[in-house]
């Protein structure tokens, strides 16, 4: 059985970029697990029913391309939004959120050879992950960084605008009370603020063959 990497940091450090590389590397399995909160997010932005009903009821999956379905339908673009990233913050701070999408994340990584990010990979989901990654970057790099990236798609963004709801995101996520946003005592810190996605990729890959 392969290992298991976790890997939490703050919103735009680049987790899910260097994730996806790391898997195909080893021939692991990435698991995006912001995307199930933002699957959460959306769908309950889409119906007039309770939070909690929503949880009971949704059915997320991940493929193996990333791409994600919410009851069975593609949502993979719907869910890459300010609006969603925010609304995925908001339900991510409820008990009952996190404890079924925990449940699902633990049965994901079971199998082993897995690298799944996210926010409390290390001190909830996984705690005993065979190694635990927490990436960071300055608030301004995160922010350029996901400017670029919406930039890209074509959408119309503000840099100020996006470095502000990056910020109350993170304040948000590091504040909640169940499962904040922390680094695991046992996780290694990484700080790509100056580091390019191959580095932080080459890092990683050696920590693994140590770990
Ligand atoms: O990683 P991403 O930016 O897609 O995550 C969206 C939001 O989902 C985060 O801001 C956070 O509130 C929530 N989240 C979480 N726990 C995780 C992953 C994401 O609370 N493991």
């Amino acid at each position: 059985m392969g290992k298991v990497i976790a890997v939490d940091g703050p919103a735009g450090a680049g987790k899910s970029t260097v994730s996806k590389i790391v898997a195909n590397k080893l021939g692991y399995t990435y698991i995006d697990t912001g995307a199930m909160y933002r699957a959460v997010g959306l769908k309950y932005s889409e119906t007039c029913e309770d939070l909690i009903d929503v949880v009971e009821k949704i059915d997320i999956e991940l493929d193996d391309k990333a791409r994600v379905f919410v009851d069975g339908q593609d949502v993979t673009a719907k869910i890459r939004t300010p609006e969603i990233s925010k609304l995925a913050s908001d339900v991510s701070k409820f008990g009952f959120v996190r404890k079924k999408l925990t449940e699902l994340q633990r049965k994901m990584a079971e199998r082993g050879s897995v690298i799944m990010d996210g926010r409390d990979i290390g001190t909830q989901v996984l705690p005993n992950a065979d190694l635990k990654i927490f990436l960071t970057a300055s608030l301004e790099e995160r922010a350029r960084r996901r400017f670029e990236e919406l930039k890209a798609k074509e959408q119309i963004v503000n840099f100020d605008a996006i470095k502000t709801e990056i910020a109350l995101r993170d304040k948000q996520d590091s504040e909640r009370e169940i499962a904040p946003l922390k680094q695991a005592d046992d996780a290694i810190l990484i700080d790509s603020t100056h580091l390019t996605i191959d580095e932080v990729v080459a890092q990683i890959l050696s920590l693994c063959s140590t770990h």
